[in-house]
């Protein structure tokens, strides 16, 4: 394996209040991560809407400030909307406190209890101040790697079709490093969920 990323089942004892699965054997639910950015954020709701499917998008509040009109538009067609907090910050470089007051930035701009951490890194002073802030954090089941420079077209979509069942939550990103690779897999994808019958849902 090539990509590292802290295993799934550590970070499920690490953080065992965190929500990794989706509780609906024939559930799927789409993530994307650290938008919203022009062009990429624009094209996966298009293709979203296209297919008529709701995702969910954890924003940075930077990017909301930056780009209102497209966070608008996420808002408009009904997808669902989680805190990333406001400057992408890396948990393991911050106090409790520090971290704490950018999620709390966010959320000043976006009401959400829906919480996902960037790099998915929390100290565990972090994770329970979060939890006492009534923050639902949610990590991910899949990763799609889509942001890695040496991941492929066919090597991605493959990837993600092994591990594609019920109750999965996929991770992928609207940023300018993923456009590569989201703008030519999600269609596929997500005809590839459909064809198992698979129902797509947003986080609540
Ligand atoms: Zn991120």
């Amino acid at each position: 394996m090539i990509f590292s990323q802290t295993p799934i089942y550590l970070l499920k004892q690490i953080y065992p209040n965190a929500q990794f699965h989706l509780n609906h054997p024939s559930y799927i639910a789409l993530t994307f991560d650290d938008g919203p950015i022009p062009e990429v954020t624009e094209y996966v709701i298009d293709v979203l809407k296209h297919y008529n499917i709701p995702a969910t998008f954890f924003c940075v509040g930077e990017n909301i400030q930056k780009h209102t009109g497209i966070f608008h538009k996420l808002l408009q067609n009904k997808h669902s909307i989680g805190n990333h907090t406001f400057s992408h910050l890396n948990a393991w470089k911050y106090t409790s406190e520090e971290y704490l007051q950018d999620v709390l930035k966010f959320y000043k701009i976006y009401n959400t209890p829906l919480f996902r951490p960037p790099y998915g890194k929390l100290k565990p002073s972090q994770y329970k101040a979060l939890l006492k802030h009534n923050f639902k954090i949610v990590f991910w089941s899949v990763i799609s790697y889509d942001y890695h420079p040496q991941m492929t077209v066919q090597k991605c979509l493959n990837s993600l079709y092994k591990k594609t069942i019920g109750r999965q939550i996929i991770l992928f990103h609207d940023s300018q490093k993923s456009f590569r690779l989201i703008s030519e897999i999600l269609p596929s994808y997500i005809e590839f969920c459909q064809k198992l019958k698979l129902t797509f849902v947003p986080l609540k």
